[in-house]
């Protein structure tokens, strides 16, 4: 919601698979942002809505949004096929790795580590309250785009932080 909401504006335009996590869709929604929505892994559907950008459309800032573990399939999306896309029509990636946090990867990272891909998404979102069960979440980003989120993401700017103790159990289980 922070990333999402903090990051995209109402003339941006976002592409997002059909089966993203209800956090992604809600923040979408938020934006007000133009939204167009693939079928599901489906990167050819993704690849028509990119190829119908207008001349308009292409001086916009856009975005390419997945999860990587499915939450309600346990599949994978296609992250290689949606990087080469990103690339051929200027988009920027925002992946959400929380099925994939301590489990895909060889350090755990995701499924970006596993395909060997992480320095060509621009974000990429973690949860600590799955495989590592305690509670919580982290963003990964260029540094200047973390900086900006720490001072102008709303949903983390207001709320309370993580308790220590659920700060410690996270460590531990990392
Ligand atoms: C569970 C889940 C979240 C929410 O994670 P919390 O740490 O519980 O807020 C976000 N995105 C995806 C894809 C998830 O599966």
């Amino acid at each position: 919601l922070a990333v999402i909401t903090t990051l995209i504006k109402e003339n941006d335009i976002v592409f997002s698979d059909e089966f993203n996590h209800a956090s992604l869709i809600d923040a979408i929604r938020l934006t007000r942002a133009h939204s167009s929505v693939y079928r599901h892994r489906d990167t050819r559907h993704l690849a028509a809505g990119l190829a119908k950008l207008n001349r308009t459309d292409r001086q916009k800032q856009r975005y390419i949004i997945t999860d990587a573990v499915f939450s309600m399939d346990g599949d994978c999306a296609p992250l290689a096929e949606i990087v080469r896309l990103a690339r051929q029509y200027r988009c920027h990636i925002i992946v959400d790795e929380a099925h994939a946090t301590g489990v895909l990867g060889k350090h755990g990272r995701g499924l970006e580590e596993q395909l060997n891909i992480e320095a060509k998404i621009d974000i990429s979102l973690g949860t600590l309250s799955k495989a590592a069960g305690v509670i919580g979440g982290f963003v990964t980003g260029a540094k200047n785009f973390i900086a900006y989120l720490r001072s102008k993401g709303r949903p983390f700017i207001f709320t309370t932080a993580l308790p220590p103790p659920a700060c410690a159990s996270a460590i531990e289980a990392i």
